[in-house]
Parts: structure tokens; C-alpha cells; sequence
């Protein structure tokens, strides 16, 4: 009994581990051990970095990307292009289109995509706020720019749908990038193709 009760912290260690995206149970308790054998010193940073993040970032009160100010570098930059608003998965999609150089307008960040299956529906994401954003009525393009997938399809069509009555353009990329495929790992060039062939939808 002892014994178990003296195995437990390690136990939780190795669920936590199994938490995170793509970790099986093995890589869990690899990690876990990993982590067990580290100096209490290197330790302590390891559990401060993940605190310090979640104290210290939030979300954009505009775009929701990720920041450490009230606002993201991108929408208090004052040389971007208002009239053009580009519609994200995830923030690191935002990155992958400042590699482009090329775009030059803000962004909006969903935080994920609508999909029946996973029970997310709109409300689940940060599309109040984007309708919000819009309502300004500053901007003349909306880009929807989620994945070529199933859900991130439905998402492009849903907000389209939504967004269309404020009398905006509505954009989707061309087919640069592959179907099924992510944008985060698309290649500069493919991203940018992708984005000049953008239509209207
Ligand atoms: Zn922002």
C-alpha cells in the first residue's frame, strides 16, 4: 500500500505527459522519467516556463492571436492594411504567412475549426469576436484561409455564409496548397501562390 501511494506523484507525472498531443503512453512515461532524473533546478525552470506562459500570454483583444500586450505587434502596427482581414486556424498559421513577406493585412484567429463530429460548433470558437472586429466597418476583403479539410472547409463556408450580409468580399486560398494538408507546413512560395490565387466565394 506504502509502495502505491509512494508511486502516485510519478503515476500523475506520467498522465500529464500523456495529455499532450501525439504522446502515447510509452513516450509519456519516457518524458516523465526524463523529467524525474533532471536537477530539481532544471525541473523548477521546466514547471516555470509552462506558469510564466499562461500568466503572460493572452489573447489579442482584436485578433485574438497570441501576445503579451493588450494588442498583437501585427494589429498595432499601423502600416498594415486594414481593409484586409485574414481569417486563421491557429496562431501559427499567422506565421507561416509573415514568412510570405507578401501579405501586408491583419488577421483573425479562430482558435480552432467547427467539427460536428468533436462537438465544436461556431460558439466554441472566436467567430462573435470576429463579427465584432468587423463591425468597424474598416474592412473590404475577409480571406479564408483555414485548411483544405473537411472541417476547415466547413468553417470557410459557415462564416461566408455569415459574414456575406455586411456587404464584404469573401476570399478562399486557391488549391496551392494539397488537399487534406495544413498551411503550417506549407512552403513560402506555395503559401503565396496560393494566397494571389485566392477567390471569391
Ligand atoms: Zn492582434
Amino acid at each position: 500500500m506504502s509502495n502505491h501511494t509512494g508511486a502516485l506523484p510519478l503515476v500523475k507525472l506520467i498522465e500529464q505527459f500523456e495529455r499532450l498531443p501525439g504522446i502515447g503512453r510509452k513516450s509519456a512515461q519516457r518524458l516523465a522519467f526524463h523529467v524525474l532524473d533532471l536537477p530539481i533546478e532544471k525541473a523548477r525552470e521546466f514547471a516555470g516556463a509552462i506558469l510564466d506562459a499562461h500568466e503572460r500570454i493572452k489573447k489579442c483583444s482584436h485578433c485574438q492571436n497570441l501576445t503579451e500586450e493588450e494588442l498583437c505587434p501585427i494589429c498595432a502596427d499601423k502600416s498594415r492594411d486594414e481593409t484586409t482581414v485574414c481569417v486563421v486556424e491557429d496562431p501559427r498559421d499567422i506565421l507561416a504567412f509573415e514568412r510570405t513577406r507578401e501579405y501586408k493585412g491583419l488577421y483573425h484567429v479562430l482558435h480552432g475549426l467547427i467539427s460536428p463530429m468533436d462537438g465544436v460548433g461556431p460558439e466554441q470558437l472566436t467567430v462573435k469576436e470576429l463579427m465584432a472586429g468587423l463591425s468597424d466597418g474598416k474592412a473590404r476583403e475577409v480571406i479564408m484561409a483555414t485548411n483544405p479539410t473537411v472541417e476547415g472547409e466547413a468553417t470557410a463556408s459557415y462564416l461566408a455564409r455569415l459574414l456575406r450580409p455586411m456587404g464584404l468580399k469573401i476570399t478562399r486560398l486557391a488549391y496551392g496548397i494539397p488537399v487534406g494538408g495544413n498551411l503550417e507546413y506549407a512552403d513560402e512560395v506555395t503559401l503565396y501562390r496560393a494566397l494571389e490565387g485566392r477567390r471569391e466565394i
